[in-house]
């Protein structure tokens, strides 16, 4: 991912290569570039906008460190930009001061969520934390046999339907598309948190089903499943693959379950991975996590200046 956003940003550094000082009409020139290579790998107009305003702001302005020639200097604004529309500072996930930590994901079908539930639990795992996973993704039946699965890799435990605990409601027809759950959400993640309290868990991971699109039907479930279970976090997967959608689909979600933090999936992608980087300026909310692969050990807390670092490379 940003392998080419990456070549491009150097390639317009090196035509500063040289230059004693920079004129407006280099300045001009450079920023110019850097717009064309943001677009180009499907960063949003408006990030695109707000980031050149400020490299030109700043490289045009009197902020001049005698140690760095003009062109390391560029690279400097450039990479403090890309921090800041990276979200600033690293954050932390939020644990509760009394445990369990709740925490809820959503994001449409297919962008990692359950891949992300295991790699988490792990995570969490290795750091001296009793994680639990809670299937309430009853809207696609094999769901619940996936996140078994992930949490067996990941040596947690599951709290699933199929042991017995189906909410004591038959199974009902959802309304949008003639899809079948085969039980009540909210109840299995309502009683997934009450086990973890009575067992002595001290995280819960709930994942919550998607729809290949937003879907105001499962966003309101989502909606209702927060509501019951009052999670610590509500992280929202995003695959960066899915380029410009991106930013549409972020807001769509931010407006249906309000998260608290964007985990990017699927980093490992060839993608122009420009919507990554829209993703969290847009919605103002902090990208905490990156999946980088299929495999449980493929996660990555996000650092902003790290991953700045890595594009400008
Ligand atoms: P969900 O529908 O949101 O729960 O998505 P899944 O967790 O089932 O993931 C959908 C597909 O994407 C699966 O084939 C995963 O193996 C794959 N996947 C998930 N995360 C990553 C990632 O970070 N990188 C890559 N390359 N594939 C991923």
């Amino acid at each position: 991912m940003f392998t080419s956003l990456s070549d491009r940003l150097t390639a317009t550094f090196q035509n500063l290569r040289g230059k004693g000082r920079l004129s407006e009409s280099d300045v001009n020139a450079t920023v110019r570039d850097i717009r064309m290579a943001l677009l180009d790998a499907d960063v949003a107009l408006p990030v695109v906008k707000e980031f050149t305003r400020g490299v030109r702001e700043r490289a045009l302005g009197s902020e001049v460190s005698q140690a760095l020639n003009p062109g390391q200097q560029v690279v400097k604004i450039v990479n403090d930009e890309l921090v800041k529309i990276l979200g600033g500072e690293t954050r932390q996930l939020q644990l509760a001061k009394n445990p369990p930590t709740v925490i809820l994901l959503a994001g449409l079908q297919g962008s990692g969520k359950t891949t992300f539930a295991g790699k988490l639990a792990k995570l969490l795992k290795d750091q001296g934390h009793y994680p639990l996973l809670v299937a309430a993704d009853l809207q696609r039946p094999n769901a619940v046999t996936q996140l078994e699965v992930v949490a067996d890799r990941a040596g947690v435990v599951c709290f699933a339907p199929e042991q017995g605990n189906v909410g004591g409601h038959d199974a009902v027809t959802d309304s949008g598309e003639g899809t079948h759950s085969f039980g009540d959400p909210v109840w299995v993640a309502k009683a997934g948190v009450g086990q973890a309290k009575v067992r002595g868990y001290d995280v819960v991971i709930v994942d919550t089903a998607g729809r290949l699109a937003v879907d105001e039907n499962l966003m309101q479930q989502a909606r209702n499943i927060r509501d019951e279970i009052q999670p610590d976090e509500v992280l929202f997967v995003i695959d960066a693959m899915i380029g410009q959608a991106a930013v549409d689909t972020a807001l769509a979600f931010q407006d249906g379950v309000d998260f608290t933090g964007v985990v990017l999936s699927k980093l490992d992608g060839d993608a122009r991975g420009g919507a990554a980087l829209s993703v969290a300026s847009v919605t103002g909310r902090p990208i905490m996590y990156a999946s980088i692969g299929e495999q449980t050990k493929d996660i990555e807390v996000f650092h902003p200046d790290r991953m700045a670092s890595r594009i400008l490379d």
